[in-house]
């Protein structure tokens, strides 16, 4: 089983993103569990048609340790298996362990044996890893390979570079690794070429870029992925080569994140001055 993360800065479209991929590699034939790391539980809502989805923390504060895996994980599109972390009382205790009691659970109820023929894992993690408390997926070794969403904005790109540092720090103890950016397109000037050479200086490569296109929001009003709501769209397609990619890359690295000024200096070169 591969058991990959998906990080960004907020906003960036992890959700969006990680579904959409999934279902693509769900039409593949691949089995799939996505777990959303986000208190906000919203990292299934595509898959699963907007259902609300009871959080294994809710549950547990509910129903206690006696939980079996069909409350906590339900089925959505293309059979996969849809988990929400959810997070703590606002203002008391942190997310991040909330996420690990969540996975040590599923861990418990035996949702990755080999027996459940489960192809991949995908955690849906939470914005910047500022506190340490998000990088738990990563620095626990739960996740092996990690995918950062990242646009050509600066502040996407320095929470990406952020990320990089915690990937560095987690990796020389476990087996983490880098294994891409993905670029999901805000419109900027040479956001691709900016993106395919800050990847290349953190030592790893644009995966794929991901068009910004409205029917992303369209198929979202109606809780819906791309895929299964419009799969002829071109936007679906995008997905898919995302998908594939995604099964066949070996690419899975250190990185090496960049110092402020460098950072800034390829945005001038390509942004701003390009
Ligand atoms: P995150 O999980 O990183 O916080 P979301 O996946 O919730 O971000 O995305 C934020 C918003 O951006 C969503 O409303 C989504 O519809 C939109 N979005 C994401 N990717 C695209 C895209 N490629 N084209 C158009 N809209 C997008
Ligand atoms: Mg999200």
């Amino acid at each position: 089983m591969r058991k990959i993360a998906i990080y960004g800065k907020g906003g960036i479209g992890k959700s969006t993103t990680t579904q959409n991929t999934v279902a693509g590699l769900a039409e593949m034939g691949k089995k799939i569990m996505v777990v959303g790391c986000d208190p906000k539980a919203d990292s299934t809502r595509l898959l699963l048609g907007g259902l609300a989805q009871t959080s294994v923390l809710d549950t547990l504060r509910e129903e206690g340790e006696d939980v079996d895996l069909e409350t906590i994980r339900k089925v959505g599109f293309g059979d996969i298996l849809c988990v929400e972390s959810g997070g703590p009382e606002p203002g008391v205790g942190c997310a991040g362990r909330g996420i690990i009691t969540a996975i040590n659970m599923l861990e418990s109820l035996g949702a990755y044996e080999e027996s459940e023929g489960i192809d991949y894992a995908f955690y849906d993690v939470l914005g910047d890893v500022v506190c340490g408390g998000f990088a738990m997926p990563m620095r626990q070794g739960k996740a092996k390979e990690i995918y950062i969403v990242c646009s050509g904005e600066m502040m996407a790109m320095y929470a990406a570079n952020n990320i990089c540092k915690a990937i560095v720090k987690f990796a020389e103890g476990g087996g983490i690794r880098l294994a891409g950016i993905i670029c999901n397109s805000r419109k900027v000037e040479n956001e691709e070429e900016m993106i395919q050479a800050f990847a290349e200086k953190l030592g790893t490569h644009m995966i794929h870029f991901v068009p910004r296109d409205n029917m992303v929001q369209q198929a979202e009003i109606h809780r819906k992925t791309v895929i299964e709501f419009e799969p002829e769209h071109a936007q679906a397609d995008e997905y898919r080569a995302l998908a594939k990619k995604i099964d066949a890359n070996e690419k899975f690295i250190i990185p090496t994140p960049l110092e402020m000024q460098d950072l800034e200096k390829l945005i001038i070169e390509y942004g701003i001055g390009g």
